[in-house]
């Protein structure tokens, strides 16, 4: 009874979002984009545009004759031939502020040994659609895609000027795709207001949606790599301290012990407390009790390293480099650290740590590189037409749900925007249980068909409302 009446609410609401002029005359709600949208996310996960080496321009020019074929204008900008992004804008003929839709066009490399479907294969399988890019962030670029395309067809009035912009480099920090662009073309983003990129964030039990998250403001990316060097040798006459893996395994342990204490930033405050509203069990105890001094080994007891990292500092080791063969010491050796800062932090602090740890291990043979590194940037508030659109939709999407600020454990595009002013807000338009999220960056990494399409219409009403002006 309950699966029924629910049934029919989906039915209901799938029938109010989908536009009058798209239904079939036999009134079956039938979105003839559904299909394309599904076909274009498919050919674009082919597109293999892991980074390095990204390869961004393919899947540029693939988005870009889609909009040809629709009488829209593109170009491709940047100054790497592989790696160009995409721009486009539709004119509104208006002042008002343009809005920007953006993704990227690059994901993470992929074992693809491990997966149990070929990772650039656009394989359906179990109501999925598999690939790298199916979760981050390919969706999301072929939802914005259609809610321009939708606009183009029906020839609506635009009250502002919309920005399509896939963008290369994003996985590798983004410093040479979207601040580089930024940086050499203000011009394709003149009068730019607002953005709407990836990293907003759902809950998603089941197929409902209790949170909607809408990230205005992440930790500070700080990725470094320690560089350890010694004397190159036989294995079987070591020196005593090791030689250089020895150094560097020490300088990770000491790394490892770098303490990273808790602390409530008022974006962090403002998003447990409205998730906390979610929760009847113990982690919104845990959540609604949060206050400093915050107590570590309760609230390690209660909430996920993924929500305790929106309390402090983290620090990962993900890459070790050294060595060539059993019996040979080294010269050279490396780890790369991801290490993301709380959103008001100066990284100095950190990386002045991380080299007296090195320091202590390695002595001079030890150095550390700044790979990426981030200042802080204003938040974006919430207090916008756009985010009342979002709020809007998102609850029209799922009954009851809850809208609120989040702030990004991870990284993206929009700090750039932010740093200029521009409103840019992380949204998650597609439900996603959490088991299918965990192979985003991971193995099999996959959406559920029916939720990319539910994506697609949310994305496409929120443009609509926004943008156009309906008759
Ligand atoms: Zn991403």
């Amino acid at each position: 009874m309950r699966r029924a009446t629910n049934a029919l609410l989906f039915l209901l609401l799938a029938a109010a979002l989908v536009p009058l002029n798209c239904r079939r005359a036999t009134g079956s709600a039938v979105d003839p984009l559904d299909a394309e949208a599904r076909r274009i996310l498919t050919d674009y996960i082919r597109i293999d545009t892991s980074n390095p080496p990204g390869n961004e321009t393919a899947g540029a020019n693939y988005l870009r004759q889609l909009l040809a074929k629709e009488g829209i204008e593109s170009q491709l900008i940047g100054s790497d031939p592989n790696r160009r992004s995409l721009y486009a804008r539709l004119r509104s003929g208006t002042n008002e502020k343009a809005l920007v839709l953006m993704h990227h066009i690059d994901v993470v490399p992929v074992a693809a040994t491990e997966w149990t479907k070929p990772p650039f294969g656009g394989v359906e399988s179990g109501g999925y659609l598999f690939g790298r890019g199916a979760l981050d962030i390919k969706s999301l670029g072929v939802a914005e895609l259609m809610a321009l395309i939708e606009i183009k067809r029906l020839k609506l009035p635009l009250r502002r000027d919309i920005i399509y912009f896939a963008v290369a480099d994003e996985e590798a920090g983004g410093l040479r795709g979207c601040k580089a662009l930024l940086d050499e073309h203000p011009e394709l983003f003149a009068n730019a207001g607002y953005v709407l990129n990836e990293g907003g964030y759902n809950e998603t039990i089941v197929d409902k949606v209790a949170f909607w998250g809408i990230e205005t403001q992440q930790k500070l990316p700080l990725w470094l790599r320690v560089r350890v060097s010694g004397a190159p040798g036989h294995g079987a006459a070591p020196p005593d301290d090791g030689g250089t893996i020895g150094r560097l395994v020490r300088a990770l342990a000491k790394i490892q012990e770098i303490e990273t204490p808790y602390r409530l930033t008022p974006p962090a405050q403002r998003y447990f407390a409205a998730l906390a509203k979610t929760k009847n069990d113990y982690r919104g105890d845990a959540m609604r009790a949060l206050k400093e001094p915050i107590d570590v080994e309760q609230l390690k007891k209660s909430l996920s390293p993924g929500y305790r990292s929106l309390l402090h500092d983290t620090i990962a080791i993900t890459r070790v480099n050294g060595g060539t063969s059993l019996n040979s010491l080294p010269a050279h050796a490396t780890a790369d650290l991801d290490i993301r800062l709380l959103p008001d932090e100066t990284p100095d602090a950190m990386i002045a740590t991380v080299r007296s740890a090195v320091t202590a291990a390695a002595g001079k043979r030890g150095e550390v590189d700044v790979l990426v590194t981030a200042a802080p940037v204003p938040e974006s508030t919430p207090n916008t037409d756009l985010f009342r659109v979002l709020t809007r939709q998102f609850q029209k999407a799922e009954a009851g749900s809850t809208v609120a600020t989040t702030l990004g454990g991870g990284t993206s595009d929009s700090r750039f925007f932010r740093a200029k002013g521009i409103v840019a807000y992380g949204i998650a338009p597609f439900k996603v249980n959490y088991y299918d999220a965990d192979t985003v960056h991971g193995n099999d990494e996959r959406i559920r068909l029916n939720f990319f399409t539910e994506g697609t219409h949310l994305v496409r009403s929120i443009v609509r409302e926004f943008c156009a002006r309906e008759q």
